[in-house]
């Protein structure tokens, strides 16, 4: 097809030729015609790079009304970068008709961009949180809006944009037609689908759930003996772990669960020796994070739907291959990001292949995280947990005059060694004996791996990450979100540039690609997340050890008092905060 047959006005098509566009893309052919013709939602699942910005670009700078100075199309995205990129290809599209497209985003100044929507334009390129504030000025009037673009949905949602999309829907007049653009559907997008839309045409390109592109596959080669010791490093390692383990047998996974709750381990059984009451307790109880972790075999975890699962361990690989996507899938739902991880000795090492081959992933070889690398981690929990530790003054002033007069003649220094120990001691303690779990796995295996070659996230081992400290933390209301938002809007990176985010109280980590670095260092130093100046470090690299750094709820040996404090690591809360549906297209 050629874009002559799609309806284009010619002035539109004349653009082309700027462009160099001959023939249209996939999403381009299904698209563009419809929204020409049809006063109908639409939701295109497409990755960026299909050609989507034409997709919609073209229709939408074809269907305003040309000369007539009021906003009439809205195009929203998530990054200032895209903002100037949509708005620059718009113009380029209009560039023989009379339509002009203003980008508004924030970090720039509100006053001139006022102006440039007062002089007339009849398309608005915006990021969410700007045009909000840009509603509020009266600066733009949404009632009088005809066409809403959501472009990578996905990502505004990851980046914490709900309140501020319900907020812009909300304030659209209810016959306007809204185009939604994401690369996955995550709940919380359908969910705007289901709010604002009515029967849209939905067009998908390339696959329609991504979802597994978001699972992290990591395998761990133990021996057989040191499988439960190696679950227990892997855990203390994640400390925002919000997991499942799954093991083969009734009887090793009451065995597993019973050693670690006796261990001091927040975690719980699920197998099919349970009555159905039993099943629902823990269930429940799993569910609203009063428990941390479930162990449980394939049957009686069939069917678990539980969101934010941050962990998949598998104690012993399935017997059958096909259980192995099952059990993985428990993670990385709506969108986020999850770790499937698989403990296998050396003999059964060749399994990993066969696997990979069959669900067509790759997997990254983990290492068992040594003594050292846990120790820090749970330390800076520990640290983490006395900065934030508020301080009842009333209660403790009779007592501190007694406190001091013992430390008399310590210096800051020594008092804080001797706080620290006295928590700490006892976790060093456990490892200071600790061996490598590692075991050897084939040479030709290792050969392989060495060669490479795998794409998408799983092309990452951490050797290419860079781990940065951020000064901000959940007392600062920085929230997963917020950091992808600060991190992108400065850089212009897509959130999947970034990789694992933990948010302490008070202060974060995440991580990215080593070539970023610089980039990052350079653009997001200095920035202001909520009147709070961003400062950014690179941390001490540490060691491939598959999985999350940072703070967390536990340490070993101490009961978890429950609710994990995961936080997730990508999207936001998928509450409702309102949304209507459509009750009349009276436009024709
Ligand atoms: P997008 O997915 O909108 O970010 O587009 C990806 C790239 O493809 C951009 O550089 C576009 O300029 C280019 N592009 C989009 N549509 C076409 C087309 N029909 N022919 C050639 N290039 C295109």
């Amino acid at each position: 097809m050629s874009f002559e047959e799609l309806g284009l006005k010619s002035g539109v098509l004349k653009s082309l030729d700027l462009l160099g566009f001959e023939i249209p893309t996939p999403i381009q052919e299904k698209a563009i015609p419809h929204l020409l013709k049809e006063e109908s939602d639409f939701v295109g699942l497409a990755q960026t790079g299909t050609g989507k910005t034409a997709a919609f670009g073209l229709p939408l700078v074809s269907k305003v009304e040309e000369g007539r100075k009021k906003p009439q199309g809205l195009v929203i995205c998530p990054t200032r970068e895209l903002c100037l990129q949509i708005s620059k290809d718009l113009q380029t599209y209009s560039k023989f008709i009379n339509v002009n497209t203003v980008a508004v985003y924030g970090g720039a100044d509100i006053k001139r961009q006022i102006k440039e929507i007062k002089n007339g334009a009849q398309v608005i390129v915006a990021t969410p949180g700007r045009l909000v504030d840009l509603t509020k000025r009266k600066a733009i009037n949404l009632r009088e809006i005809d066409w809403v673009v959501l472009d990578e949905a996905d990502e505004m949602l990851n980046m914490g944009f709900k309140e501020e999309l319900d907020h812009i829907l909300d304030e659209t007049p209810v016959e306007r037609n809204v185009w939604l653009f994401s690369a996955t559907m995550p709940k919380e997008v359908a969910q705007i689908a289901k709010n604002y839309m009515e029967e849209p045409l939905e067009v998908s390109i390339g696959h329609k759930n991504q979802t597994n592109e978001n699972i992290e596959h990591i395998y761990f080669t133990v021996a057989d003996r040191d499988r439960y010791s190696a679950v227990k490093r892997l855990i203390d390692f994640n400390p925002n772990i919000y997991g499942l383990i799954f093991c083969r047998t009734r009887r090793e996974t009451a065995s597993v669960a019973e050693k670690l709750g006796k261990e001091g381990y927040s975690a719980e059984p699920l197998h099919g020796d349970l009555s159905q009451a039993q099943r629902d307790n823990v269930m429940r109880r799993f569910r609203t994070k009063t428990i941390q972790i479930l162990v449980a075999t394939d049957v009686a975890a069939r069917g678990i739907d539980v969101d934010d699962i941050t962990h998949v361990i598998n104690y012993n690989l399935p017997d059958e291959i096909e259980n192995y996507t099952h059990r993985s899938g428990r993670t990385a739902r709506a969108g986020k990001h999850g770790e499937s991880m698989v403990l296998v000795t050396p003999r059964e090492s060749y399994k990993i292949k066969t696997i990979e081959k069959k669900i067509r992933t790759s997997f990254k070889k983990g290492s068992i995280p040594n003594a050292k690398e846990i120790c820090e981690i749970q330390l800076m929990k520990l640290v983490d947990n006395v900065i934030t530790t508020e301080v009842k003054e009333d209660d403790i002033a009779e007592f501190l005059p007694l406190v001091m007069k013992e430390f008399d003649g310590f210096s800051k220094e020594e008092v804080i060694k001797k706080f620290v120990s006295t928590e700490f001691n006892r976790f060093i303690e456990y490892y200071e004996r600790a061996s490598d779990l590692n075991a050897k796995e084939g040479k030709a295996r290792d050969r392989d791996r060495d060669r490479g070659g795998r794409n998408g996230r799983g092309s990452r081992n951490d050797e290419n990450k860079t781990r940065f400290f951020v000064n901000l933390g959940k007392r600062d209301g920085l929230n997963p979100g917020g950091l992808l938002r600060v991190v992108c809007d400065s850089t212009g990176l897509r959130s999947d540039k970034v990789g694992r985010i933990d948010i302490l109280s008070s202060f974060s980590f995440f991580e990215a690609d080593n070539e970023l670095a610089m980039d990052i260092l350079q653009k997001v130093n200095g920035a202001d997340y909520e009147g709070h100046s961003v400062a950014v470090e690179i941390t001490k690299k540490k060691k491939n050890s598959g999985g999350n750094r940072g703070g967390g709820s536990r340490s070993i040996g101490n009961k978890s008092r429950g609710g994990s404090g995961h936080s997730g690591r990508r999207g936001q809360g998928s509450s409702n905060s309102g949304g209507r549906r459509k009750r009349d297209k009276r436009r024709g």
